[in-house]
């Protein structure tokens, strides 16, 4: 598949806007999506429409297979068993189903880290005493206070794979096996902005992850659906969030007993068109493979950081290595106090999408950049020139606007 043919697939990117194109870097908040998933969820409204697991009829049944093979296709794409994979909303819901489902204390210690998102860090602040891993003076992971705050034993560590307004990756691997040597602590990863790209999709046949969240509709499927992988011993474990039907075996009116796992997680009639998106998108996906995604992210966030660091009145976020992470950049621009007011002019003069503010991750951004950030991200079917098109624009902005 070659990244022209790439661009073709996604409908939104032939838009005219005011007769301009569209640049979409906003990849981060979600991704656009291709023509096969778009035709999955409206082939299954056309053709089908019905309920799952509930019909003994020939839609029904239907229905219930194409489902529960998108749930096997996810299985097969984490090395893991289909009964670990539980459909939820997203990442979100599946964060929290976890940090309630443990039935953790309030003094219960969990490790997690600054740079997360605020769906990983409220459900465990919630639930438990969590205590937060600092970055180091490039803006990176600090490793060492991670193995500090790990002699307090904590019972879960939290991991961000990938950080949605630095994009540092963290190295996943290593640090689960310092949580489990440490502590033999519950390792749970927020896979939101890792999972949609190949090369760093997380095989849990190889590393010793307990449970990975993640959501369809940044790895190019649509909303309303995402995922919690868990290993099946902790998922037995773990309380459901939810109650309703479709999740028991029988009620009665003293009593009710659950279904095994998954479906004892899955009350409630599920987002299925959006799931059968789900399934397409992954097979998208494993077309387009690791290399080409390890190779085209590295062009792309090499020119949001060269792009940063040729201007003086930029300042960016995180590392400035292009080494472990992913095509994610977040600025704050000099004398400018109202980053929104360039997001916008960005949009309305040159077709250029991208996002202002705390980006969910308010206590790195602030800590950080003291205020808001403009931040731009870039996924398969952007090009490195539509990086250069957005310093270039910025560059006539702020110009135009006296800032610099
Ligand atoms: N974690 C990270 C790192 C994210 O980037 C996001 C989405 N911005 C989330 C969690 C939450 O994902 P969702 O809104 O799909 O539940």
């Amino acid at each position: 598949m070659g990244l022209e043919n790439c661009q073709a697939d996604f409908p939104v990117l032939e838009r005219l806007i005011d007769g301009q194109r569209v640049t979409y870097l906003d990849s981060a908040a979600t991704s656009l999506k291709p023509r096969s998933v778009i035709d999955a969820m409206s082939n299954f409204y056309s053709q089908n429409g019905v309920n799952i697991h509930r019909g003994k009829y020939y839609l029904s049944e239907e229905a219930s297979d194409s489902y529960e093979r998108v749930r096997y296709s996810i299985a097969q794409y984490l090395g893991a068993y289909g009964n670990e994979i539980v459909f939820t909303k997203g990442t979100t819901e599946s964060l929290n189903l976890v940090a309630y489902g443990l039935g953790l204390q309030q003094d219960d210690i969990v490790v997690g880290f600054l740079d997360s998102h605020h769906a990983q860090l409220l459900p465990w602040r919630r639930a438990a005493n969590l205590k937060l891993v600092n970055l180091n003076s490039d803006g990176g992971i600090d490793l060492d206070h991670y193995h500090e705050l790990l002699k307090l034993k904590p019972k879960v560590v939290v991991l961000t794979h990938c950080s949605n307004v630095s994009g540092n990756i963290a190295p996943i691997e290593e640090m689960t096996i310092a949580a489990k040597e440490a502590c033999d602590a519950i390792v749970v990863v927020d896979a939101a902005q890792s999972m949609p790209h190949p090369h760093l999709r997380i095989d849990v046949s190889k590393i010793d992850v307990d449970f990975v969240a993640f959501s369809a509709h940044k790895m190019l499927g649509p909303t309303g659906v995402g995922c919690l992988y868990g290993k099946s011993s902790r998922l037995n474990e773990l309380r459901p969030l939810m109650l309703g039907g479709g999740m028991v075996d029988w009620v009665d009116t003293e009593g009710s007993q659950e279904r095994k796992i998954p479906h004892r997680f899955e009350a409630g009639t599920p987002a299925i068109a959006s799931t059968l998106g789900f399934g397409e998108a992954i097979n998208y996906l494993k077309r387009f493979g690791e290399k080409k995604s390890l190779e085209h992210t590295e062009e792309l966030t090499e020119a949001i950081i060269k792009g940063a660091m040729e201007r003086d009145y930029i300042q960016l976020l995180g590392t400035k290595s292009t080494e472990n992470r992913c095509a994610i950049g977040s600025l704050r621009i000099k004398n400018c106090d109202d980053l929104s007011d360039i997001a916008r002019s960005l949009s309305d003069s040159y077709g250029i999408m991208c996002r202002t503010g705390h980006m969910c991750a308010q206590p790195i951004v602030d800590e950080q950049m003291g205020d808001e950030v403009l931040r731009i991200s870039a996924y398969i079917y952007n090009t490195t020139e539509e990086i250069e098109r957005f310093y270039q624009s910025l560059d006539e902005l702020v110009s135009f606007l006296g800032l610099v």
